[in-house]
């Protein structure tokens, strides 16, 4: 299979919603890690020499293992948004569908803005975020334990902006 010509938003959307849903987690914020351990795949930490994260697939076994740098003191919700996002390409099936060893610059990036969306599907999701009667951006960012840029950028994805307010903090800085 080649890889698509531009990242598949609506399908990243439909598969990382229906993963997330099938979960059924009810306590907030979301841990990654508790759902690498739920599908019985391996989570490490170790120094990926510049790597934010990676994940190993062996074809033989079809056993997945995320690995996580945290050896350059990145922020602990950097790190869940980096194991949300591998969740991502495993659930996307980008191991499996194509031969993620031998891509181009551009096939990659198609492909992490697929995983990208998946990680936001898994941290900020649609359902609980729709329940949540507060429309503070900043609300939300501190009950998905996120940042407040990434709640941002999620709302927008779903088209729910407008219905959201900035909290006075951020506003007196634009
Ligand atoms: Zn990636």
């Amino acid at each position: 299979m080649n890889v698509p010509n531009k990242p598949r938003y609506e399908y990243a959307k439909h598969i990382g919603r229906t993963f997330f849903n099938k979960l059924n987690v009810e306590s907030y914020p979301i841990d990654p890690i508790q759902i690498v351990y739920q599908m019985k795949w391996k989570f490490e930490i170790d120094n990926l020499y510049g790597e934010e994260g990676y994940t190993f697939y062996n074809p033989k076994t079809n056993k997945y293992c995320i690995v996580i740098d945290d050896t350059q003191r990145v922020k602990k919700q950097r790190c869940k948004f980096t194991i949300a996002h591998e969740i991502g390409h495993i659930i996307l099936g980008h191991h499996t569908s194509f031969e993620v060893s031998n891509l181009t610059d551009m096939q990659f990036k198609i492909l992490d803005l697929e995983a990208d969306i998946v990680a936001g599907e898994i941290l900020m999701p649609y359902n609980s975020i729709k329940k949540t009667s507060n429309n503070n951006i900043m609300y939300l960012a501190n009950k998905y334990d996120v940042s407040y840029s990434a709640m941002k950028t999620r709302l927008k994805f779903l088209n729910l902006y407008d219905l959201y307010v900035e909290d006075e903090l951020n506003a007196n800085y634009r």
